[in-house]
């Protein structure tokens, strides 16, 4: 099988340096093993995503010289398999509906002695775990909800699971750190999760290579393959950039984007090579510690 690696961005924004990197690193990573690099839109969220943003992630990358291979895949077009996946799990007795808004949650965690905190913040308190079936029922019929995973139950179906992290270490599966985290939104049928998990398969990708933020969810990711019947690929989490004042390469931090580089006159060869140059310079093993590289590239002025 080729080696088969993605991009997949979420459409709610201009792409910044920290996605040239990303894209960089899984294009890189495939032309490496003469194997296929792929482009993943992930649009299922309705309410931030723009159809200006997709053509701008087409443009950049074109502008990088990264050309996908295949056609471009939408999410927001594979709403029914994430569907019937879920269905699968509803009829297995894996998740249960959760009518808590976020007013809700807050106001138990706040109230509660001990609130747990995960990766992404305090934990779900399991309220609507433990509703009566009469109740669910009942309720399900009028109000909005949303699904959850009962990671417990999950894991006692699949027992002890572990995924890879490069070719050669093996890191137990432990995504009881996150809760029970949501599967379909109230407002979007699915969730970043449980679509990426079943297109990564779907498209045949081998190696996962994408940035650290994102280590953490891989443990979600294994148990879903686990549920679902999916391979697991390796994961391979790359350091995330920061600017010279040591603050991530982040789009909420205002850094420039690749659009703003291009109308500047930057070179993208000259970007390109920087990035590579970088990305040698930046400390490896162990993932998942959070160290990250600074980053400094003034675009070359085109007006001379
Ligand atoms: N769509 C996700 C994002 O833009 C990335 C998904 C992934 O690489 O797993 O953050």
């Amino acid at each position: 099988m080729a080696v088969t690696t993605r991009f997949a961005p979420s459409p709610t924004g201009r792409l910044h340096l920290g996605h040239a990197f990303s894209a960089l690193a899984a294009h890189d990573f495939a032309a490496d093993a003469g194997g296929h690099f792929l482009l993943r839109i992930e649009d299922i969220d309705p309410g931030r995503t723009r159809e200006a943003f997709v053509e701008g992630i087409v443009e950049d990358l074109a502008w990088l010289g990264l050309t996908p291979y295949g056609p471009v895949v939408r999410q927001s077009g594979r709403l029914p398999l994430y569907a019937a996946a879920l269905d699968r799990l509803k009829a297995a007795g894996l998740v249960y509906p959760c009518f808590c808004t976020r007013a809700a949650i807050a106001a138990e965690i706040a109230a509660s002695a001990a609130a747990p905190h995960g990766p992404d913040g305090p934990l779900y308190p399991g309220t609507c775990r433990r509703l009566p079936a009469d109740e669910r029922a009942r309720r399900m019929e009028t109000e909005p909800h949303a699904w959850r995973l009962d990671v417990a139950a999950a894991m006692a179906a699949t027992g002890p699971l572990v995924w890879s992290d490069g070719a050669h270490r093996a890191v137990p599966a432990t995504p009881e750190i996150h809760g029970d985290v949501v599967l379909a939104r109230k407002d979007a049928p699915t969730s970043y999760h449980l679509a990426v998990t079943i297109d990564d398969a779907a498209q045949g990708v081998t190696d996962i290579v994408r940035g650290e933020d994102l280590y953490a969810a891989t443990h979600v990711h294994r148990l879903l393959q686990a549920l679902l019947d999916l391979p697991s690929p390796v994961y391979h989490h790359h350091r995330l950039l920061t600017g010279p004042d040591g603050r991530r390469l982040a789009k909420r931090d205002g850094a420039r984007s690749l659009a703003e580089m291009r109308a500047e006159g930057a070179d993208p060869m000259a970007l390109v090579a920087a990035l590579r140059q970088a990305a040698r310079s930046l400390p490896r093993a162990p993932a998942g510690d959070g160290a990250t590289g600074a980053f400094d590239f003034e675009p070359a002025s085109s007006g001379g």
